[in-house]
């Protein structure tokens, strides 16, 4: 036997067997049965006394005692079942079968010594046991060990593929586990970590002695999972590194300075210049350089980009930054394009709804040089947009774009731009050390000097004419207010009309203002007109559906009005929140919701209320949303550890991290004796998935 067998080979098995096996769990050979772990385990060590039980206890128990009383109770179909009494010397409880069959009122042999092992029921203070096991033979009944509960199903069960096949069939294999399963971690990290050998781990996930064997199992396997995962990234890092190539910018030049020391309206934060900083180094390197860069919103990552972008100007390079939607690039360049009104820079605009004339002259303008900073949407990544050489290439708000569009943006150069994409949607730790390890992280984590938190209030329809109030007494300081409706996804008409009609209550409501329409109906200039017409203040009041959820930036609006807030996810109503407060007044923010709530909205709710910030907030989104719907569809399928979890071993994952980059480190291509096991183990694990694992 070895771990490459079929499944079919094994006692008990064969090829039918192992046919259906495959069907329905996909599992083929001895590796493959190895990891499929046990769901629980049950306890037959012990006997438990009926005197003894409590209500507290819910796990499955063994008893020892008599059978009496057998009857069936209840009348009519479905209504019957089989009940009797089960005694031992301190008490008794009832056993129930809601399924039986009419033999088995026969075979339950009364007043015989018995095993009876189940989970116990508790109902008004009166214990019972639903379908217990039955075993007469004590031998069998009390195992030294805890007994592995496996995944099954009916439709297994019937084939002969139920609990005890499984622990028949890996009771074998285990046998051979000195022969199947080589160490594949060096001993110093065994050491390091305080890890049990691999043999020992996969022995006790199966058959535990006892629990603490049992979690010193998990444990190593959970660090397995996550440090080959890790290895996998770190070389992938090291290979990128070290063979993809890029245009080094070593100069700080005129437009840089220029721009520094002339135009910028503000002091960076110290955050910015750490990130800025951090960008340079990598700037300066012969080295693509691939960095995430994080940062809430209003933490001024546009700044940052701004000024990378002149970097790759002074040395002779031009740059694009695309955003995921029209209004947000329409921003971008606004915002540009006003920062470098006194220089001589050129900036222009692509997107869908860019003219044919107008098109035509960026494309010209790009070949030729001429243009040195391109922002706009996915129009952007088209082949026909060609650069003379694209140095940086922006992406903001990363997690809309995937990767094969960011593939995209490095074949626009021979030597590909550097890549710089922002988020303000914090990831959780877990999964940035996870999925973006190939990634440097940058993180802005401060805001803007005089940012005073936005105040984030929960309020019902009771409440509403007080809010509304509230509303008026700001737009009298001269603030302005956001209005924010759910999409209703199944029915845009619905949508629409539900937008319609507050739209005219909030017109009667705030008379004498002007109120601005947005939402996903209108057409691209429309949409920019009402922005533009809201950002120059000409209006107070903005009445929109989520299209403005990213990055309209606006700093007098101090009040965002979040209607039916419980329709939004966490990340979501973060991202609206997130645009107030972006000037130096204190904004708020107000979540209307109706009366009643579901457990997981009072939790979206109440984490707003709590906290302005976004790591914590995010973590909270992958608790109730799990790290495949954070991650997006485009990864969910990488989140299939088999025993990891990103949302509670983030100690382990780090720690795995950290190890598998000293390993690199130290022996690059894994030659040290030392590391032989582990590379044979990954070279096997990883082969043919794995085009960027150099080791030679
Ligand atoms: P985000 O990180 O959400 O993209 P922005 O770049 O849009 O944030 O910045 C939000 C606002 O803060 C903008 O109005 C910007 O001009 C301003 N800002 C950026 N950096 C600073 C700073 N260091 N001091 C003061 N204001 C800043
Ligand atoms: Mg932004």
């Amino acid at each position: 036997m070895t771990l490459e067998t079929s499944i079919e080979f094994i006692k008990g098995i064969g090829p039918e067997r192992a046919k259906f096996i495959k069907s329905v769990l996909g599992l083929q050979t001895v590796a493959d049965l190895l990891t499929f772990y046990p769901l629980r385990y049950m306890d037959k060590s012990k006997i438990h006394k009926i005197g003894e039980l409590t209500e507290e206890l819910t796990a499955e128990i063994q008893l020892k005692g008599k059978i009496t009383d057998i009857q069936e109770i209840g009348y009519g179909k479905g209504q019957k079942r089989l009940s009797a009494k089960f005694r031992d010397d301190t008490g008794s409880l009832e056993l129930v079968w809601f399924r039986y069959s009419k033999w088995m009122k026969e075979q339950l042999p009364p007043n015989q010594e018995l095993f009876i092992f189940g989970k116990i029921n508790v109902f008004n203070g009166i214990f019972s046991m639903p379908h217990p096991e039955i075993e007469a033979d004590e031998k069998k009944a009390l195992s030294g060990s805890l007994l592995p509960i496996y995944p099954g199903s009916e439709k297994l069960a019937k084939r002969g593929v139920n609990n005890k096949f499984f622990q028949s069939v890996l009771g074998d294999i285990v046998k051979n586990l000195p022969v199947l399963i080589n160490e594949n971690l060096p001993q110093e990290l065994i050491k390091k970590y305080r890890l049990i050998s691999r043999i020992h781990a996969f022995y006790h996930i199966h058959f535990p002695k006892d629990l603490d064997h049992y979690e010193h199992a998990n444990q190593r396997l959970k660090f397995e999972e996550a440090f080959f995962f890790q290895l996998g990234y770190a070389f992938k890092k090291q290979h990128h590194k070290s063979s993809v190539l890029g245009n080094p910018f070593p100069k700080i030049g005129r437009n840089f300075k220029n721009f520094y020391e002339e135009v910028l309206p503000f002091e960076l934060t110290n955050a910015q210049k750490k990130v800025l900083k951090e960008i340079r180094t990598d700037l300066k390197k012969p080295i693509q350089m691939n960095r995430l860069l994080q940062g809430d919103v209003g933490s001024g990552k546009t700044m940052v980009a701004l000024l990378s972008m002149l970097i790759a100007l002074d040395n002779g390079f031009q740059s694009c930054m695309m955003a995921p939607t029209e209004i947000l690039a329409q921003q971008h360049f606004n915002s540009l394009t006003e920062l470098l009104d006194t220089s001589s820079v050129k900036v222009r605009l692509l997107t869908g709804s860019t003219k044919t004339a107008e098109r035509k002259i960026i494309h010209e303008e790009l070949l030729s040089g001429e243009l040195s900073i391109l922002v706009g949407t996915h129009a952007v990544l088209e082949d026909i947009v060609k650069f003379k050489n694209l140095g940086l290439a922006i992406i903001d708000e990363q997690h809309r774009f995937g990767v094969a569009q960011r593939a995209r943006l490095w074949a626009k150069n021979k030597i590909p731009p550097h890549i710089l994409v922002m988020t303000a949607t914090p990831i959780p730790r877990t999964l940035a050390m996870s999925f973006y390890s190939d990634l440097d992280v940058s993180v802005i984590d401060e805001l803007p000097l005089g940012r005073k938190p936005i105040i984030t209030a929960h309020r019902r329809e009771k409440d509403r004419l007080t809010v509304f109030r509230f509303a008026k007494d700001e737009i009298e300081k001269g603030r302005q207010i956001y209005f924010v409706y759910p999409l209703i996804e199944e029915s845009e008409t619905l949508d629409y009309k539900n937008l319609l009609e507050n739209f005219d209550h909030i017109v009667e409501f705030f008379e004498g203002k002007n109120v601005t329409m947005l939402h996903g109906r209108m057409k691209p200039a429309e949409k920019d007109a009402a922005m533009q017409h809201f950002a120059s203040g000409k209006s107070e009041i903005m009445v929109a559906t989520t299209v403005i959820e990213v990055g309209v930036n606006v700093p007098n609006a101090s009040v965002m009005i979040i209607e039916s807030a419980e329709r939004f996810g966490l990340s979501q109503l973060h991202q609206l929140r997130g645009r107030v407060g972006r000037g130096a007044e204190q904004s708020f923010c107000i979540l209307m919701t109706s009366d009643k709530l579901s457990k997981e909205s009072r939790t979206r709710i109440k984490t707003m209320t709590e906290t302005n910030d976004g790591f914590k907030i995010s973590e909270v989104d992958m608790q109730l949303r799990g790290p495949g719907d954070i991650l997006g569809t485009q990864q969910s399928g990488v989140v299939d550890f088999k025993k990891l979890s990103l949302l509670t071993d983030g100690k382990i994952i780090k720690a795995a991290k950290t190890a598998a980059d000293i390993l690199l480190k130290d022996d690059p291509h894994l030659q040290k004796p030392e590391n032989a096991g582990l590379k044979n183990y990954y070279v096997k694990q990883y082969h043919g998935k794995n085009k960027w694992g150099q080791i030679s």
